[in-house]
């Protein structure tokens, strides 16, 4: 990860909620591609982190 991404992420207290209709801080749209982690604007590739707990799903699921 490029260091200005990370500020871009560290200055923007925007999530992914899955469960509500998220507009990009970019482009304003609705367009996500979400990955385990993050989703990411279809459109503008603007990455938000995810609001929910992957990282704690992660942990269940592995041995
Ligand atoms: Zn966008």
């Amino acid at each position: 990860m490029r260091s200005d991404e990370c500020s871009v992420l560290a200055l923007s207290p925007l999530l992914y909620h899955g469960d509500a209709e998220n507009a990009c801080p970019g482009c304003g749209r609705s367009q996500w591609l979400v990955g385990r982690l993050t989703a990411q604007c279809a459109c503008c590739d603007t990455a938000l982190p995810l609001a929910h707990g992957w990282r704690w799903t992660d942990q269940k699921t592995r041995r």
